[in-house]
This record gives structure tokens, sequence and C-alpha cells, in this order.
């Protein structure tokens, strides 16, 4: 189903279909019959391909002209997204560059970092990381540890570990949250850092999933120098700058869903395919558990975009879209699964790649405890949970949690 395009957003609309038509042919095939195998040669056929939909202007839909997008709103992004997904071709690599940390730049960075870092990762030259999680910083995200030291000519040392860094093995910069004082309360002492990762002392080691990929990375910092104009949105302003890093990580999950085929459609093609289970009135109660609270998700999913059209910023209540839709994806693999039986897992199949990699996706972007509890506090107004560690400096921390153990 398509939104209900005003005059505008359709001749958007159809000029991304036309583009797509006259050029989906040069997009990289990644299933099926002819499909490229090699991981370098993915990469650089889905960069090459990045640069083409920049070109066309179906990359950076809601950047500012200025910086190469298209001045256009979310729905525009959706109509994007949906077209793209209609087409049958990849969308862009740098989701995570081009969907929250390039418009973090935007907001926080300087003149001099936004007009030499915007132009090459929207046109996929340079592929950037979210260098945020750590082993004990992940929900507890302003518990980092990985420490930027000032030294006297204004620059940094950079020691540390980061976890789960998606695309850290081919990316050109992160965007790094680090400690750089330690003697306020943690959310205050901490700066966002532009790192190169090919800087001497950064190491990045691969970690395999269930679902064969190896796209997150422990990556490791010893001693790194980064200059001054490396510090992104000021010094110790961190923290203000990290959330608006995961508003748009929100939103990007919530308006690339569609993309990513977790519609009910799809799922009950799968279903009806199979005579039995089309009769079989356990699975149709089921799909259609699955198909109304998609639908739902996806008009909520309309409601937060009007807002976000309105140039509002979404409030908590959008996490509840990331955990339904998630959730109600799951649920669709298990019963895909009971279906169709281990052929749902084959490897050349359609959902072995969707019924393994969505169990990661209720961690990233925030878990489902953390939104339920932030939708509870800020939403519905239940009391908050306790917080031992408000308004003590992040040093005396640990003798705190040793003392109440
Ligand atoms: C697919 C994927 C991609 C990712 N990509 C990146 C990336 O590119 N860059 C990056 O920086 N990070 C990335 N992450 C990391 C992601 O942000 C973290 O997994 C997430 O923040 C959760 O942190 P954690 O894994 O350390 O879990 P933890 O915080 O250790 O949580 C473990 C469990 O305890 C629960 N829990 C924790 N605290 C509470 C609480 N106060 N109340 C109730 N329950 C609680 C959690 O809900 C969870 O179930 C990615 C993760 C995934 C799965």
């Amino acid at each position: 189903m398509d939104l209900d395009d005003t005059q505008e957003q359709a001749a958007y609309r159809a000029q991304a279909r036309a583009w797509l038509d006259e050029h989906k042919s040069q997009a990289p095939v990644l299933d099926g019959a002819g499909a490229l195998q090699d991981e370098s040669e993915i990469i650089a056929a889905r960069r090459a391909w990045q640069g083409k939909l920049a070109e066309g202007g179906l990359a950076g839909v809601t950047w500012p002209k200025d910086f190469g997008g298209q001045g256009l709103g979310p729905i525009e992004q959706v109509i994007c997204n949906q077209e793209i997904a209609k087409a049958k071709v990849p969308g862009i690599l740098d989701a995570i560059g081009v969907g929250m940390l390039g418009p973090t730049i935007i907001a926080h960075g300087t003149d001099e970092q936004k007009s030499r870092y915007l132009g090459p990762m929207l046109h996929g030259d340079e592929v950037w990381c979210q260098l945020f999680s750590e082993p004990a910083a992940g929900s507890d995200l302003a518990a980092v540890q990985a420490r930027a030291r000032l030294q006297e000519d204004g620059s940094w040392r950079l020691s540390g570990q980061k976890v789960w860094t998606t695309n850290a093995q081919f990316a050109s910069y992160g965007l790094l949250l680090a400690r750089t004082d330690s003697d306020v309360p943690k959310h205050k002492g901490l700066t966002m850092f532009i790192v190169p990762i090919d800087a001497q002392g950064v190491t990045v080691r691969g970690l395999r999933q269930i679902s064969g990929e190896a796209e997150f990375n422990e990556v490791f910092f010893d001693d790194v120098a980064l200059d001054a104009d490396a510090v992104v949105g000021g010094v110790g302003n961190g923290w203000g700058t990290a959330m608006t890093t995961l508003m748009f990580e929100r939103v990007t999950i919530g308006l690339g869903s569609e993309g990513m085929g977790y519609n009910s459609n799809r799922f009950a093609q799968a279903i009806a395919a199979d005579a039995d289970a089309r009769r079989d009135p356990e699975v149709r109660h089921t799909l259609g558990e699955i198909a109304s609270e998609l639908l739902a998700v996806r008009f909520t999913g309309y409601r937060t975009l009007s807002a976000l059209q309105k140039g509002q910023v979404p409030g908590p209540e959008s996490g509840l879209a990331k955990i339904t839709i998630v959730n109600g994806a799951i649920k669709a693999g298990d019963l895909i699964t009971d279906v169709l039986g281990p052929d749902a897992l084959s490897e050349d199949g359609e959902w072995a790649y969707m019924i393994s990699f969505l169990p990661g996706l209720k961690s990233a972007g925030g878990t489902e405890e953390i939104l339920r509890n932030t939708i509870g506090e800020r939403v519905l107004g239940l009391p908050p949970a306790p917080r031992l560690d408000k308004g003590i400096p992040f040093s005396e921390l640990r003798s705190k949690e040793t003392a109440a153990a």
C-alpha cells in the first residue's frame, strides 16, 4: 500500500520510480542467479551503487541540499524506501552513516567537518561506523569507559574498546563516544569524536553471528592520536550529541522496516503457497494476529511520520513501533518455519537470513526492556526505576557499586 501521496509526493514517487526503471540494471545482484559471492566485490559494488543512488536523488533524501541531499521530508524518505523495495534493488550500503551519523554531524558538527565528511559519506566513498557500545556500556550507554585524554597542544589520546560495531571492517571513519572527564556524573563527562579507522593504534576484529555474517566487530584503541578538530558538538557535550544519533537510529529503523520486507502481505504469500497451512485455523489465526499488529504499527508509523514532516521530534512512544515490528516479524518467522519445516532455514531460501538476523534486532537501537521502561516512565507516567548513580562522579561509581554489593 502506498502512502496517501500529496501532489508533490506523487511527483517525487514518479521521479524515483522513473530513475529506478532506467538504472536498476546497473544495481549489484545480491541474491539468486548471478549473485555476487566475494565479500569485497559485494562491498565495492554496493558502494558504487550508493554513489549512483545519491546522484539520482535517492540517498540523503532528508539531508539539506547544501550537503548534497534533496532537502525533502521523512515521507519522501519512506516513498524512496518503498520504490527501492519495489524495484527489488539494494538500498544504500551505509545506512548507519547516512541515516544517523551524517544527520548528527549536520546538527552538531563544525562547518569544516560538514564540508570535509558529508559528501564522501553520502556517495559511499567513505563508509562510517557507530563506535558507541562497549562490553559494559550497552543499555547503560553513559557508562562508556573508552578514555580520551587532552594533550598540552590541544590534541587527544584515545584508549579503550568498543563492541558490536557494525561495518567497522570496511569503514573509513567512526563516530566515537569517549569519557573525557571522570570527576563529573557519568552523563556529563563525555565527548564525541571522529576517528579514522586506519589511524595507528586502531585494531578491528570481526565477530561471526548465527546468520553466518560477520557484520559486527570489536574495535580496540591503543593510545590513538586525535587532532583537536576531531571533537563533534563540543567537549563535555557527548551525551547530547549521542542522543541526536539515537533519535535518528530509531527513526531509521522505523522508517526502514517496510523496505526490509517486514510486512504481512509478504508473510501471508509464503504461507498461502502451502495448501494445508492455508486451511489450518491455527495458522490463519496467528497470521491474522501478526497482520493486525503490523497494520496498527504501520498507521502509528504514519502518525510519527506526520509529526516528523512538521518538524516535531518523535516522542519515546515511537520506540513501541520498533518493538512491535521486530516481535511481529519474529513471530512470522516462527510461523513460516512451522509451515515450511527445515526448508525455511535453507541457505538459498528467502527466509533463513531474516529468521537468524531478527533476534539481534531486538537489541539494536535499544532493547525491548529499556524501550518499555522509557515508555512506562515518560508516556504512562509510571514511577522511574531507582538510579543509584544519579549525581555521583563517574570515578566514584565503581566503589559505590562494590560497597552496595
Ligand atoms: C544488530 C545489532 C547491531 C548493532 N550495531 C551497533 C553499532 O554499529 N554500534 C554500536 O555502538 N552498537 C551497536 N549495537 C549494540 C547495541 O546498541 C546494544 O546491543 C544495545 O544497546 C544493548 O546493549 P548490550 O548488548 O550491551 O546489552 P545489555 O545492556 O548488557 O543488556 C542485556 C539485557 O539486560 C537488559 N537490561 C539492561 N539494563 C536493564 C534495565 N535497566 N532494566 C531492565 N532490563 C535491562 C536488556 O534489555 C537486555 O535484555 C548493535 C547491536 C545489534 C544487536
